[in-house]
C-alpha cells in the first residue's frame, strides 16, 4: 500500500532515512543538479523561510518506508501562490499512476493553502527548442499529463529567454489555476515571476534579466498556450477530494457494547450518539472508517502485564457481570496478588471503573479509532477527531480508572512522536494523569492539562502545579489547576497560558484530549462554560495552526454535548485554515525563559545532560563541567565558581560558569558556556553572555577573559565571542597539542 505524507523535519530517524532516499532519487533523476542544491533540502526544512518560501516536501512511500516518489511545493503566503519545485519518482516516470497521485496531492495542498495558482517549470516540447528526440518525447509526455488538469505554459512572454547566449532548452513556465480557473491577471503574474526568479534563481539570473522578463508580461490576462494534447472539455481542473479540509471523523463503532447499567455511571453510549447527531448536521466532518492496528501500539505506552491482565480478566468475567476493585494492594508492588478480583485493585485507581466482558473489546476499538485519526494526520489531514468511548486520559502506564482503560490520546501521541514532536493538550475538566504518567520523563512529548484543582476534583492525587516532569522530561509537563468556579473568560486565560507553552515547544503535532465536562451543568464538573465558549476555545487552539488529533474524553451533560462539540470544531477548523494563510515566523523572543544564579542539588545531573547533548565536549570535559557544579554545591560561592542558568519552563537550556581570577584586581574568567541544540540561533548564548557581564560588573569586575581552542571545530565559538565584543588578545601556540593553540579573548567592562 502507498501513502503520501508531508515531512516536517530532518531530525527524526524516520525522516532522515526518508530524506536520504529522496536525495538518491534526485541524484539519479536529475544528474545535472548540484550537490549543494540536493543537500539544501534538509536546510529548507529547518529554515523554511530562508528563500522566503515555505517548503512543503511530500513523499510517496510504501508502508515499510520505501520512498517511491516525492514532490516539493514552495508556498508564498504574501503574494498567494504555490510553486512546484520538484516532482520525481524512483522509476523516472512522472506521468503514471504514482506521478498522478503525487500531483493530485500537490494540487490539494496548494488549494488548501488558498494559493491562487500553482506554477512550475517544464522543459519544452518543441523540436526547435529541444532537438534531442528522447528528451523531447519525455517533455511531451509531461506537458500532456499536466494538460489533463488544464495546466498549460504561459506564452507571449520572454520567460524562455536564455540567461546566457547559446543556452538551449529553456523551460516553459506552466500555470495551473487549480479548482478556480480564473484568468491569470498580469499584475499578479508579474509578482509571481519576480519572486521566482529573484528568490529561486538568485545565483543564475542577474537583475537586468529579471527586469526584462518581468517587463515582457504585456497581455492582461496573461495568455496560456492552447490545448495541444487533450480536448479542452476533457481537462478536469477540480481539485480531487474537497473533503481534504473537512475534519476526519473516526467513530469507535464498538462503543455501544460497553454499557454499564448502574446508577451514577454517567459514561454511557448516548453521549456519542448526541455528538454524532449534531456533527452530521453541519457538513464539517467526513466520516472515515477506523482501521485495525496491532497491539504493539498499546504496549508502547502501557506495561505488558497490565495489558495482558485487562485482556484476560475481561474475557474471564461472567457475561453481564461487572467486577469492581475493592482491595488496593498498593503496599507491595513487587508481589501482585493471585486472586483475580484482588488483582483488579492492583491495576486500578478507583472503585467505579469495572472489569466486564465488553470493556476490553470496546477499549480496543477506541484505540483503533484514535490511531486511525493519527494516521489521517500523517496522510496530510489538518484535523482528525476520534469520537470514542470508553475514554482514556486517566489510564496510566500500569493502571486503569476513571472510566478509562487504555490511554487513547497517549497511544496516538506516541504513534505520532516517531514523526515529530507532539504536544498533548488536555482540556477535560479532570486532570490528565494518564498521559502525564506515561510521558513524565520525556522531552519529545509535552503534556499540558487544564483542570479542576486536585484538592476538590478527581483524581485528587495528581494535577498539581509543581508536577513538571522528571529527568530529561523536566519542564515538559504543565498543570494548570483551576478553582471550583470558572467561567468562559477565566478559562480562556488559562488556555492562553497553555497555548503559549505549546508555542514555545514548537511541536509538529497536537493531540487534544477533549473533554466536554467544563460545560455548565455537567454532573461531574463545577464550571460554567457555554456553547459560545467552546467555539472560542476551538478558535484559540486552531490558531496554533498544527495538524491536530482530537480525542474524546469526558463530558456527561447529554443535553448540551452535541452543541458544544459542534461549536468547538467550528472554531478549531476556522482558525486552523486561517492560520495557513498568514503563517508567522517562529517568535524571536523566547517566551517562558528566565535566568537564575542559585545552584541546586539536581543541577549536576541537569548540567551533565545539557553538556552531553551539545555533542561538543569530550567525556573528560563533561566530567569537568559537572565537577565544577559539585564543588560549588559543596563549598558555596567561596569556591570562586559562579553559575548563570537560562531556564525555559523550568528546564536548563543554557548556562555559563564564571569567576574571579585569583590574585588579580577585577579580572574574571568565563570558564564555560553551553546552549542546548534545540535553542541554537535564538539569541540564548548572547543573552547569557550579556547577563553574565552584568553580574560580573555588579561584583566589581572590570575585565573578562575567555579562552578557546584554535582548531577549526571552534571557529563558530570564536566568531561568537567576537560578535559579543571580545577581542583576541593573544594566542598561546601549540598550547593544547601541536598545531592546536589557545586563543585568549578579552573584553574590558566600561
Ligand atoms: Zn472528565
Amino acid at each position: 500500500m502507498l501513502r503520501i505524507r508531508r515531512i516536517y523535519d530532518d531530525i527524526l530517524p524516520v525522516n532522515k532515512e526518508t530524506l536520504r532516499q529522496v536525495k538518491e532519487i534526485l541524484k539519479s533523476q536529475f544528474p545535472d543538479v548540484s550537490e549543494d542544491e540536493i543537500e539544501s533540502l534538509g536546510e529548507k526544512l529547518r529554515n523554511p523561510f530562508k528563500q522566503r518560501f515555505c517548503a512543503i516536501p511530500l513523499v510517496a512511500e510504501t508502508m515499510r518506508g520505501r520512498v517511491l516518489g516525492f514532490a516539493t511545493l514552495l508556498h508564498e503566503p504574501q503574494i498567494g501562490f504555490a510553486y512546484l519545485d520538484w516532482i520525481a519518482t524512483a522509476s523516472g516516470k512522472t506521468g503514471g499512476g504514482l506521478g498522478g497521485a503525487l500531483y493530485d496531492r500537490v494540487r490539494r495542498e496548494a488549494a488548501s493553502l488558498r494559493a491562487t495558482g500553482l506554477f512550475f517549470e517544464c522543459l519544452p516540447d518543441n523540436p526547435h527548442e529541444c532537438p534531442e528526440p528522447s528528451v523531447l518525447k519525455a517533455n511531451r509526455a509531461r506537458l500532456r499529463f499536466y494538460e489533463r488538469y488544464g495546466a498549460r505554459p504561459i506564452i507571449n512572454t520572454a520567460y524562455e529567454t536564455p540567461v546566457n547566449p547559446g543556452d538551449t532548452c529553456m523551460p516553459y513556465l506552466v500555470f495551473d489555476g487549480l479548482d478556480r480557473p480564473r484568468p491569470l491577471r498580469r499584475a499578479y503574474a508579474k509578482k509571481v515571476v519576480r519572486a521566482v526568479l529573484e528568490r529561486k534563481y538568485a545565483d543564475l539570473c542577474p537583475p537586468e534579466y529579471v527586469e526584462r522578463v518581468v517587463a515582457s508580461f504585456k497581455d492582461d490576462p496573461v495568455a496560456l498556450r492552447g490545448f495541444q494534447y487533450v480536448k479542452p472539455e476533457a481537462a478536469k481542473s477540480a481539485v480531487e477530494s474537497q473533503s481534504f479540509e473537512q475534519i476526519a471523523l473516526l467513530v469507535n463503532e464498538r462503543h455501544t457494547i460497553h454499557h454499564i447499567h448502574e446508577g451514577g455511571y454517567v459514561e454511557s453510549p448516548v453521549r456519542v450518539r448526541n455528538i454524532l447527531t449534531e456533527l452530521e448536521k453541519g457538513g464539517l466532518c467526513a466520516q472515515v472508517k477506523p482501521r485495525h492496528f496491532a497491539e504493539k501500539y498499546i504496549y508502547a505506552v502501557h506495561a505488558a502485564d497490565f495489558v495482558n491482565y485487562l485482556r484476560r480478566a475481561c474475557a474471564e468475567v461472567e457475561e453481564g457481570k461487572s467486577l469492581y476493585p475493592y482491595i488496593f494492594p498498593i503496599r507491595n508492588k513487587t508481589r501482585p496478588p493471585k486472586e483475580p478480583s484482588v488483582l483488579s485493585g492492583y491495576y486500578c485507581i478507583d472503585t467505579f471503573t469495572p472489569i466486564n466482558r465488553n470493556a476490553y473489546p470496546a477499549a480496543r476499538g477506541a484505540v483503533d479509532a484514535a490511531l486511525t485519526a493519527a494516521r489521517e494526520i500523517l496522510d496530510g489531514r489538518r484535523i482528525a477527531y476520534a469520537l470514542v468511548r470508553p475514554p482514556g486520559h486517566h489510564a496510566e502506564r500500569r493502571a486503569f480508572g476513571g472510566f478509562c482503560y487504555f490511554n487513547n490520546n497517549a497511544i496516538a501521541a506516541q504513534y505520532l512522536s516517531a514523526y515529530g514532536k507532539v504536544a498533548v493538550l488536555d482540556i477535560d475538566y479532570h486532570h490528565g494523569n494518564g498521559q502525564q504518567d506515561i510521558f513524565y520523563r520525556r522531552s519529545d512529548v509535552l503534556t499540558v492539562s487544564i483542570h479542576g484543582h486536585p484538592s476538590f476534583a478527581y483524581p485528587y492525587f495528581s494535577g498539581f502545579e509543581e508536577e513538571r516532569g522528571e529527568g530529561e522530561g523536566e519542564g515538559f509537563n504543565m498543570n494548570i489547576p483551576l478553582p471550583e468556579g470558572v467561567n468562559g473568560k477565566q478559562y480562556r486565560k488559562a488556555l492562553a497560558k497553555a497555548i503559549q507553552r505549546i508555542e514555545a515547544f514548537s511541536p509538529q503535532f497536537l493531540v487534544v484530549a477533549f473533554g466536554l465536562d467544563p460545560a455548565k451543568g455537567d454532573p461531574t464538573g463545577t464550571w460554567s462554560l457555554g456553547t459560545q465558549d467552546f467555539e472560542e476555545n476551538g478558535l484559540l487552539i486552531g490558531a496554533l495552526g498544527l495538524p491536530t488529533v482530537v480525542i474524546q474524553e469526558g463530558g456527561y451533560r447529554t443535553r448540551t454535548l452535541g452543541r458544544n462539540a459542534f461549536s468547538f470544531f467550528k472554531g478549531l477548523a476556522t482558525a486552523n485554515s486561517q492560520w495557513v494563510n498568514n503563517r508567522r515566523r517562529a517568535k524571536a523572543v523566547l517566551v517562558g525563559m528566565n535566568f537564575r544564579t542559585e545552584v541546586d542539588q539536581k543541577d549536576s545531573e541537569r548540567i551533565r545532560r545539557l553538556v552531553e547533548i551539545t555533542g561538543f565536549f569530550s567525556a573528560a570535559e563533561v566530567d569537568l563541567a559537572v565537577e565544577l557544579v559539585s564543588e560549588r554545591l559543596e563549598k558555596g560561592p567561596e569556591c570562586g565558581y559562579h553559575f548563570l542558568m537560562a531556564e525555559h519552563y523550568g528546564r536548563i537550556i543554557g548556562y555559563t560558569c564564571y569567576g574571579p581570577i585569583p590574585c588579580t584586581a577585577g579580572s574574571f574568567d568565563i570558564y564555560w558556556i553551553a546552549v542546548h541544540p534545540d535553542f541554537h540561533r535564538r539569541g540564548i548564548g548572547r543573552g547569557l553572555v550579556k547577563e553574565t557581564e552584568r553580574l560580573i560588573r555588579a561584583a566589581g569586575g572590570s575585565r573578562i577573559y575567555v579562552d578557546t581552542s584554535q582548531r577549526s571545530q571552534y571557529a563558530s565559538t570564536r566568531a561568537f565571542y567576537e560578535g559579543c565584543g571580545y577581542r583576541l588578545e593573544t594566542v598561546l601556540t601549540d598550547f593544547y597539542a601541536p598545531g592546536d593553540g589557545k586563543a585568549i579573548y578579552c573584553k574590558p567592562l566600561v
